[in-house]
């Protein structure tokens, strides 16, 4: 526990408030409003079940928001090898491969899509296709990063037959598998790419357009929305206020 986390905490107590420590992280948490989701269903297969606080030792939402697992690799391999086994979903059944996601475990921004296309079906990897390639331009020339520094995932773990916009209980199914990556990554900056990944982390159904040009939050931790790279790919128009809405990203990524 750091200085300011502990200042924080004694003037909750002196307000009456009462800190949940990180012993209880295998039990069962309330969720915040702005995240909140359905839990898996219980037909699903056990350990292809296992949410985000059935983790013993994983983080936890608290009072300060999202905490950052002191070694979120574990937590994420268990997510893909989760993912790779669920059938939570109508999308098992006409996947070619379940999507899980990748990057740096430790990355300060966090870019959560829709679900995978034709390319990520069949390779495994998120963001493969022209629109990864797209995606890959804004973080290697735009961010100065490379890929391997963020890490890039989705809402759906696998393909919507003809890259539909995933159903809604969908969406629900596969929640804990990106609020555990979320959590155990717990990056300074999320950037929701497309209005699915900002309605499904910011609970509302407001427009994307509604939504850029502010920090939202995302179980304290802040979120920025900004087009899809496939909406770039058809509308190159929108990559001026894209790049406005990056440069959010970068500002928020710098050290607090
Ligand atoms: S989309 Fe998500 S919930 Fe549905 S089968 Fe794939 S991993 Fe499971």
């Amino acid at each position: 526990m750091d200085g300011q986390e502990m200042r924080l905490l004694r003037s909750l107590a002196a307000a009456g408030v009462r800190y949940v420590p990180r012993a209880v992280a295998a039990t069962p948490a309330p969720r915040p409003a702005e995240g909140a989701t359905p839990a898996v269903p219980a037909a699903t297969p056990p350990a292809a079940a296992a949410g985000p606080r059935a983790i013993a030792g994983a983080v936890q939402p608290s009072l300060f928001g999202a905490r950052k697992a002191a070694e979120p690799e574990p937590e994420l391999a268990a997510v893909a090898e989760g993912v790779l086994r669920c059938v939570a979903c109508g999308l098992a059944k006409t996947r070619t491969k379940a999507v899980p996601g990748e990057g740096n475990p430790h990355a300060h921004v966090v870019f959560v899509g829709e679900g995978p296309g034709a390319d990520e079906d069949r390779t495994g990897r998120p963001f493969v296709g022209r629109a990864g390639q797209l995606l890959d331009d804004i973080i290697t020339k735009g961010m100065k990063l490379r890929r391997e520094d963020v890490y890039i995932c989705n809402v759906v773990k696998c393909r919507p037959p003809g890259n539909r916009v995933p159903a809604p209980d969908e969406v629900a199914a596969c929640a804990d598998w990106l609020d555990r990556q979320l959590l155990a990554i717990a990056p300074r900056v999320i950037c929701a790419l497309g209005s699915t990944a900002a309605r499904r982390l910011l609970d509302t159904e407001r427009s994307l357009g509604a939504l850029r040009g502010a920090t939202h939050r995302w179980r304290g931790l802040p979120v920025v929305v900004t087009y899809h790279p496939a909406y770039l790919l058809r509308n190159p128009a929108a990559k001026t206020p894209t790049w406005v809405d990056i440069q959010r990203v970068i500002e928020l990524m710098k050290d607090p």
